[in-house]
């Protein structure tokens, strides 16, 4: 089943169950202190939930574009490292404001995965919230008997409190979440821990698809808690984590979601993308495997935060953004080779593929991909000076460790990135003193805390011991580093 049915089958099941079918909200939040990019599906109800807004209807369902790149749930890191962990991705969710709750949610759930989507029932892991008595809150056992309608209870789960109870602060709706996992082992795999209940944790192809939030109580300023007078329910699924499963695969990157993507790549390099088996990335092709991960991960995150206003920039949402961008340049530039900007030749991809259901990246699809190859320009060169520099400090380095204050002075001065640094260096044979890069970068620290009186409003004035310069009325040097 292409994607394109994927995401349509869950809104069509939703939508004959009741539910009023609404857009995504943008991916970045102009309007919320709290939260710089959507991340999850519920974002854009929190007010419904608070009980502050009334929403057009009891029952709603929708994709949202969610980004995960900052703040409470960061899986940058992860992105490209493992199979199933995106910056941007979409999350399917239904919800129900004070209407239906765990009787309907679960049993739905589970309708869609094996019913409709006809999803291998033996594949299915389930996790119930196990209850944790310090904390006043009960075992879920609501939802426990549900399942048990359905899976053998040695595939229900008890998770404890951090996988499986939401609460929103200290005070407020809080409530249980039941897990559904999917294995995708081989028979063989399977055959050989038979009867082992299973969580992604334990294994890298038993992976979490959906969380069915239950907000039922509220947690009052004494600790203890109390029903909520009208509970809800909140649900999100990884849409592409689903498609891995409906297109009988053990990767999210061997999806139609993103192999169109993949291709692109491997026309513009002419390397080939040959696994999805997570090795360490000191061997040739797992460099390109992981670098081409990154890359169509990460253009897809940068293309919609720009066709939903958020251009890069050195502050704020705008930096996250640029630092994601980057960091694909640099595993281009690092295991591809690319010497040229490329990126922005995959916006047209996204664009063809997405933009039915999200016309947004068509509309802007000039824009998008002239900002990028604007970015990818400017850090390229960046890249290159700083490159002839660490060739210089390699040939003159006294010794196999090169000193922490000539990293420093790479980073601060050509914004060439610590880690691209730290990386060359072990690859010639090198090693860096990491403590003193750490000190380097505190005493400049100090310094600018120092400095940052003697700044009039457009122009910084350059002061002894300070490295910042002009550069533009929104841009200063120090500012437009990579960390
Ligand atoms: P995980 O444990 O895999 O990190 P999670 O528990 O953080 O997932 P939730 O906050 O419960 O995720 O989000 C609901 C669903 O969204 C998950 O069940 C998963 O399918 C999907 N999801 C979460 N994070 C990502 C991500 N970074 N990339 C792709 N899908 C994701
Ligand atoms: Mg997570
Ligand atoms: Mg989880
Ligand atoms: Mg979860």
């Amino acid at each position: 089943m292409k994607s394109q049915d994927v995401r349509k089958q869950f809104l069509d099941f939703f939508e004959s169950k009741g539910h009023l079918i609404v857009p995504s909200a943008p991916i970045v939040l102009k309007d919320d202190p709290t939260l710089m990019f959507n991340n999850s599906g519920m974002a854009q109800f929190k007010e419904y939930f608070l009980g502050n807004a009334t929403p057009k209807s009891n029952r709603i369902a929708d994709t949202q574009k969610c980004l995960r790149v900052s703040g409470k749930h960061n899986d940058l890191e992860d992105v490209g490292f493992d199979t199933y962990h995106h910056t941007m991705f979409e999350m399917l969710g239904n919800w129900s404001f004070g209407d239906y709750f765990k009787e309907e949610a679960l049993p739905w759930a589970w309708e869609f995965l094996t019913e409709v989507l006809k999803l291998d029932k033996d594949r299915l892991y389930v996790s119930v919230f196990e209850g944790n008595e310090a904390e006043n809150v009960p075992f879920d056992q609501e939802a426990f008997d549900i399942w048990k309608q359905f899976v053998p209870e040695d595939r229900i789960i008890l998770g404890n409190k951090k996988d499986n109870f939401w609460e929103m602060g200290d005070q407020g709706p809080c409530g249980p979440c039941s897990e559904i996992h999917i294995d995708l082992r081989t028979d063989e795999e399977r055959a050989a821990v038979s009867g082992r209940s299973l969580v992604n944790a334990d294994h890298p192809q038993v992976v979490e698809i959906w969380n069915n939030v239950f907000m039922e109580f509220n947690r009052k300023a004494d600790g203890s808690l109390e029903k909520l007078p009208a509970q809800h329910v909140d649900t999100g699924m990884g849409f592409e984590r689903l498609c891995m499963a409906m297109q009988n695969t053990t990767s999210n990157y061997d999806t139609d979601v993103f192999t169109p993507l993949i291709e692109k790549v491997e026309e513009i390099t002419g390397l080939k993308y040959t696994s999805n088996e997570v090795k360490d990335i000191s061997e040739e092709q797992n460099k390109t495997n992981i670098a081409i991960r990154v890359i169509v991960d990460h253009v897809r995150a940068v293309a919609f935060a720009i066709a939903d206003g958020q251009l890069p920039s050195n502050t704020g949402a705008g930096y996250v953004i640029r630092r994601i961008l980057r960091r694909a340049i640099r595993y281009g530039f690092t295991f591809l080779n690319t010497k040229e900007p490329f990126i922005f030749k995959l916006v047209a991809v996204l664009a063809d593929q997405m933009g039915e259901f999200f016309p947004e990246i068509k509309k802007q699809q000039g824009l998008v991909t002239n900002v990028i190859r604007e970015e990818e320009t400017s850090f390229l060169r960046t890249l290159d000076q700083g490159l002839q520099l660490l060739d210089n400090v390699i040939a003159t380095n006294q010794g196999k460790e090169v000193p922490g204050a000539k990293a420093f002075e790479l980073y601060d001065t050509f914004g060439f990135p610590i880690d691209l640094t730290a990386l060359i260096l072990r690859e010639r044979g090198f090693s860096l003193d990491e403590a003193g890069f750490d000190k380097a970068m505190q005493e400049q620290k100090s310094r600018s805390r120092a400095a940052s009186e003697v700044s009039t409003d457009d122009w910084k004035i350059l002061v002894e011991g300070n490295t910042e310069t002009f550069v533009g009325y929104d841009q200063t040097e120090s500012d437009a580093k990579i960390t």
